[in-house]
């Protein structure tokens, strides 16, 4: 490995709290996603990534690329699969990464991506930019709710546990 790669590599370790191999699966993914896509270190938004899964690679993925929950820039769909979409918004240029079948890895750094993984064009659009919305005040705790998650019942603005209790009362 380069050294750069080892000090990110190092990185992930630190944010995961543990080395295990789920961890290295996802720093493959996440290095081999960003030379496909001819991408450094998102700075900003300009890589997006969704992950198919909420294990330890997608600590790796977020370490590598760049792309956290907190900027919007990772997106989690709960369906339990190895599979990884990253886009680059600049070029529009996206990419679908999966384990290929049937493949025996020994030492996953030292292995070359294109035989350990199945790339395919994305199946979706790429997602839209993170929005700030407004915050409302929640008439039962008065804790400020981004707007598009207040639900409106009785005539109150409600944030989502407090909307959760309310229809249960
Ligand atoms: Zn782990
Ligand atoms: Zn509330």
């Amino acid at each position: 490995m380069e050294d750069k790669d080892l000090t990110l590599w190092q990185d992930a370790i630190k944010f995961h709290g543990h080395e295990c191999g789920g961890l290295k699966w996802g720093f493959k993914v996440a290095t081999f996603a960003m030379e496909k896509l001819g991408i450094d270190r998102s700075s900003d938004e300009e890589l997006v990534a969704i992950v198919e899964n909420d294990s330890c690679a997608v600590d790796a993925i977020q370490v590598v690329t760049g792309c956290t929950f907190g900027k919007g820039n990772l997106i989690f769909k709960d369906y339990g699969k190895h599979v990884y979409t990253f886009y680059n918004r600049n070029t529009g240029k996206g990419i679908r990464i999966s384990r290929k079948k049937g493949t025996n890895v020994e030492d996953i750094f030292s292995a070359n991506g294109e035989d350990i993984f199945e790339v395919s064009e994305p199946q979706e659009q790429i997602p839209n930019m993170a929005r700030i919305h407004k915050s409302i005040d929640c008439s039962k705790c008065g804790e400020g709710t981004m707007e598009t998650r207040i639900h409106i019942f009785k005539g109150q603005f409600l944030c989502p546990p407090c909307y959760n209790k309310a229809i249960t009362e």
